[in-house]
């Protein structure tokens, strides 16, 4: 199994244990917003920890951890312009695989600028990006998501994240790759189980994008164990659990 996103900085190094324990082999931390980035130099220390520190925390427990690096909206600093030109070569990092977690929270018009750039490096530099929805406003902020993603990269390259019944009727049509955020405020296992039920299992991942909100290590597996319970096959579990990111991003196995 694959969980295809978390943010492994806000976690202790038990959890990777747990995870490992219970059949998750990767995953993927993506970079977000846990501290106040007053500067450019907090969301550069932030970048280093994912990128050095956590892969080796996970590895000590048997869990790879893949990168995926950007500014989030809630993590905008004000000279937002000096990380965007350390991006591309960033990016070149082997263990990064996306562009991400970036997207819109408020909808303001400094994260729609700083969400339209990092969409043209993900565009030249060839990344796929993992993009945030967010929890209040959903309905209005994720229409506007999926159509900055529209106008500047092909939809096949971007996993929209955190989706629930509100917005997938609006993007099951669409090429987006899908993310069912399996998290104590966000869906249960069962609620993510009926998505799948209605909508099958081509177009979705699993995450548990655990952090120091309340969160849920064992989000995946949970959800699969109670996918096998309701009856899924194999085939339609490992596409969720794993095949689909693994594409996706193009991790190798
Ligand atoms: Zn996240």
């Amino acid at each position: 199994m694959i969980d295809s996103h978390i943010h492994a900085d806000t976690r202790p190094f038990e959890d990777f244990e747990a995870m490992a324990v219970s059949g998750i082999r990767e995953a993927v931390t993506c970079a977000h917003d846990p501290l106040e980035m007053l500067s450019s130099d907090v969301v550069m220390a932030h970048f280093r920890r994912i990128l050095k520190v956590d892969p080796h925390r996970a590895a000590l427990n048997g869990l790879k951890l893949h990168t995926a690096l950007g500014v989030h909206p809630r993590a905008i600093p004000h000279d937002y312009m000096k990380v965007l030109e350390e991006l591309p070569e960033l990016l070149s990092d082997p263990s990064v695989v996306a562009v991400g977690e970036i997207g819109l929270d408020s909808g303001s018009e400094t994260e729609m600028n700083v969400f339209i750039e990092q969409l043209r490096i993900a565009d030249e530099t060839d990344r796929r990006v993992i993009v945030h929805t967010p929890r209040s406003g959903k309905e209005e902020i994720t229409p506007l998501i999926a159509d900055l993603l529209s106008q500047h990269i092909d939809e096949r390259r971007a996993v929209i994240e955190h989706v629930n019944m509100d917005v997938i009727p609006l993007l099951i049509e669409s090429d987006f790759m899908l993310g069912l955020t399996v998290q104590p405020e966000k869906l249960t296992p069962q609620e993510a189980v009926q998505i799948l039920k209605e909508y099958g299992t081509d177009r979705f991942v699993l995450n548990s994008d655990m952090s120091s909100s309340p969160s849920d290590p064992l989000s995946v597996p949970r959800t699969v164990h109670r996918m096998r319970i309701s009856g899924f096959g194999e085939g339609d579990i490992m596409r969720v659990s794993e095949k689909n990111i693994r594409k996706f991003l193009k991790i190798k196995n």
